[in-house]
């Protein structure tokens, strides 16, 4: 447990949600003295036998460490993960090519959902000034007075009140429907066409059946599947597919045909047998993608993680930005010394744009993930912009880069990536047009021998019509 710094001991924080953001959250209220009160619906995870939820591993990176880091786990944490140096892709021949992530040394990390949300827990137990109630779902509450409703399993129902709730009860939020009834509230959603569905691929004699320091993934144009490793040397491997397409498949044999045409490496690796039970386990999942302003109602409530804004999983940044959320809202604590009327609109001032900015490029790689890494001019670009990272590391830096591995304001980055594509894009038709003219000046001042290109240029321009006629 870190050092307390308080300077509001008596009041009252509830946090509504004890999944992955609520109970990091609870942690940095705690550190700063507060009276917390952790709400979570379901039971405690460290209890149940089975977890039930989302995706079974997540990708952390910088701004999900930053955040650990503020609390004293970090370490723990990454101990825990695996790193992932580099995406392979699996072209459907079965050829395999890498492409980093960063510069040497920089990796993300692939950790266990669950075992992270066990960790966040326990030590938000740690703290004296903490209460985690599990088995409390939020019903309703009152903006103007801060009462809450809970419901519990055995049907019974308790009022809670607190000075400040912090809505942190996932996509769909129970707190943010209050939201939903005040004017001047903006809300969209939007469920893209794709589902989701796991798959596990076992280790092979003990060990992992692919290179395990990879986020593998299978580009397939209108839908991919990607892999991630977990500490038991498994895979866990998620199909992205539009629905559609997952309802088409309604056999064992099926599934097979699919998996042949589409990841043939993939069968002995997950195998035949478990291909065709588990692809039936359960239906595919839906993704949805959330935006809304402003985070906070007053001086008594404020949304943070998915209930603010639920991501599509493309840019592996959707906890990443709910941790650096907490981060972001402790530091204007600090900077306006936890006074609430001030420090909640402020940070829907600041965090709305890039919280948006976010959601807007994990849908942009939605395409880039499936379909762009199989463009020889993405690859092109990509080495291009490691290339001029490399020599101008303060001037261009890649978009992942900045998303991944520093903490710039998403929109920031947003926005320097749009200058650095026209400066790039810019110098290499500055550097096209230079070679034109440079080889027209060369061909004006040494004239070919024009009976001598004769036949190679006759054959150019036959060939040019006949692509003309195509
Ligand atoms: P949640 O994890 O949804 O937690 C909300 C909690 O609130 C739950 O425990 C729930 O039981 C509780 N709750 C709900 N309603 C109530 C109520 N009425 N009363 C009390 N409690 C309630 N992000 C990454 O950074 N990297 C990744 O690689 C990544 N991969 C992903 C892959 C997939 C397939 C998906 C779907 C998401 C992925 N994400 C990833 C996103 C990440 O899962 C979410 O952003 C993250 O879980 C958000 O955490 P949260 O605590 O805000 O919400």
């Amino acid at each position: 447990m870190e050092e307390t710094t308080s300077r509001s001991s008596s009041k009252v924080v509830a946090v509504v949600g004890g999944g992955l953001v609520g109970a990091l959250n609870a942690c940095f209220f705690a550190k700063r003295g507060f009276q917390v009160e952790l709400f979570e619906a379901r039971e405690d995870i460290r209890r149940a036998r089975h977890v039930k939820g989302r995706s079974i591993n997540l990708a952390l990176s910088h701004r999900g460490r930053q955040a650990l880091q503020h609390v004293g786990m970090e370490e723990k944490i990454v101990s825990q993960g695996i790193p992932m140096n580099a995406r392979m892709i699996h072209s459907p021949s079965g050829k395999l090519s890498s492409i980093p992530y960063g510069k040497k040394g920089q990796f993300i990390l692939s950790v266990d959902r669950a075992n992270l949300n066990r960790e966040l827990l326990t030590e938000a137990e740690t703290y004296p000034n903490m209460q985690l109630n599990f088995d409390h779902k939020l019903q309703d509450w009152s903006a103007e007075t801060g009462l809450m409703t809970f419901a519990r399993s055995d049907g019974s129902v308790q009022e809670i009140q607190a000075d400040l709730i912090v809505g942190c009860d996932g996509a769909f939020s129970a707190i943010r429907k209050q939201f939903l009834r005040r004017s001047r509230f903006n809300y969209s959603q939007t469920y893209i066409p794709h589902g989701y569905m796991e798959l596990t691929m076992p280790p092979v004699h003990g060990e992992f059946a692919m290179e395990p320091n990879y986020l593998h993934i299978w580009p397939r144009n209108t839908f991919m599947m990607i892999a991630l490793p977990n500490l038991d040397k498994t895979f866990t491997c998620t199909l992205f597919m539009p629905f559609e397409e997952f309802e088409k498949i309604t056999t064992g044999e099926e599934v097979m045909e699919f998996f042949h045409r589409y990841f043939p490496d993939t069968i002995p690796l997950i195998g035949a047998d478990a291909l065709k039970r588990d692809y039936f386990r359960l239906p595919a999942q839906a993704m949805v993608s959330v935006k809304c302003s402003p985070y906070h109602i007053g001086d008594k409530c404020v949304l943070m993680g998915d209930a603010a804004h639920a991501v599509v999983p493309f840019y592996g940044q959707g906890m990443n930005a709910g941790f650096e959320d907490c981060v972001v809202f402790d530091e204007m604590m600090e900077q306006f010394k936890e006074d609430l009327s001030v420090v909640l609109p402020e940070y829907t001032r600041v965090r709305v744009p890039d919280d948006h900015a976010i959601a807007d490029l994990a849908m942009y790689n939605y395409v880039e993930m499936r379909a762009h890494v199989n463009s020889r001019w993405f690859l092109f670009r990509k080495l291009l912009d490691s290339f001029l990272y490399a020599i101008m590391p303060k001037t261009i830096i890649p978009l992942y880069t900045m998303v991944t591995f520093t903490r710039t304001p998403y929109h920031e980055a947003v926005e320097r990536w749009h200058w650095q594509n026209k400066v790039i894009n810019g110098g290499l038709l500055l550097g096209a047009t230079g070679a034109a003219l440079g080889v027209a000046c060369v061909l004006i001042k040494n004239p070919p021998d024009v009976n001598k290109l004769a036949g190679p240029a006759e054959k150019l321009w036959s060939r040019l019509m006949a692509v003309g006629a195509a």
